[in-house]
């Protein structure tokens, strides 16, 4: 038996759980196995890795991940898949015994893992989730340094965008408090059962420092979050409601050494961070 999924298997698999992929778990299951190759390779996974995959579906990627001799820890929300994985797994690579854990949970939520820290993550991430799973995961499993994410192709370059950008924004700007990303890829939707309405695009994570200051992350999120809500606006009227009036806001923006006619889409994380923690002095 093939090691990795072709098209008609993968619908096969599907056809005897009874699965009917849903949109609102964004279950577009890639059908091709040179694009599973591609993300392997570009993801860099060797055998002594411990690879987090969230949302591992009908198996393609996962498959992939093994091939490599990595350990896989995959996260998956639908009970019915989470339950069928094992055995499609051992059946295509009956090798991999031990390799696999497989977590039924919501990654979203998910607080611990079974087995190593996970050392990458690779994903192809359900698309209406994609930045709230991957923010909380950045944040709950510090122990993966780099990462290799397939997302809608928009969000991949609202992720990877530079301030200044028309797309930079909250997930651009959140997203480089833990790390550095760079789009490496589009991969047409032609590779997807039930193919998707729009392209995808993979986004090469590498963990970073967050920026150093006194300020938490809660509050520099608060700031970034309170900027972007009103992005059109200068920051110090977009802040007003945080600092408590637009002059405060316009003092908070001084101290940190910036000007208080800028606009948040010109920030990057650490000038915000700049900010927050001129916003939680106390007054005095
Ligand atoms: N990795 C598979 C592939 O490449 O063919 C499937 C990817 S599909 C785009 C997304 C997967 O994430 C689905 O299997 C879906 O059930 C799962 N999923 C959706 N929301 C999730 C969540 N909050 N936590 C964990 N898994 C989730």
């Amino acid at each position: 038996m093939a090691e990795l999924l072709d098209p008609s298997t993968l619908r096969r698999y599907a056809q005897t759980l009874g699965l009917r992929p849903t949109k609102t778990l964004g279950q577009n299951f890639v059908v091709d196995a040179n694009t599973v190759r591609r993300i392997v390779a570009l993801a860099e996974v060797g055998a002594d890795d411990v690879v987090l995959e969230i949302g591992p579906g009908l198996g393609s990627l996962t498959l992939g991940l093994l091939e490599t001799g990595a350990q896989v820890t995959a996260v998956e929300i639908d009970p019915l898949l989470a339950g069928a994985l094992p055995a499609t797994t051992a059946s295509h690579q009956p090798d991999h015994a031990g390799r696999l854990r497989v977590v039924g949970a919501d990654a979203m939520t998910i607080d611990e893992l079974p087995g190593p820290a996970p050392t990458r993550l690779v994903a192809n991430l359900p698309y209406n989730v994609s930045v709230p799973v991957l923010l909380h995961v950045l944040a709950q499993f510090p122990s993966w340094t780099a990462g290799l994410v397939m997302v809608q192709l928009e969000v991949a370059d609202r992720l990877a965008a530079e301030p200044g950008s028309k797309v930079y924004g909250v997930p651009s700007a959140k997203l480089a408090w833990y790390a550095d990303a760079v789009r490496v890829a589009t991969v047409p939707s032609s590779v997807f059962w039930p193919v998707p309405k729009v392209a995808s695009g993979l986004v090469r994570l590498t963990r970073r420092e967050p920026p150093s200051t006194t300020a938490s992350r809660q509050q520099v999120f608060e700031v970034i979050d309170a900027a972007f809500n009103q992005r059109r606006k200068m920051l110090r009227s977009a802040l007003a409601g945080l600092a408590g009036s637009s002059a405060a806001a316009s003092a908070a923006i001084t101290a940190a050494g910036l000007d208080p006619t800028v606009r948040g889409e010109r920030l990057d994380v650490a000038q915000f961070a700049a900010i927050a923690e001129q916003l939680a002095r106390p007054a005095g």
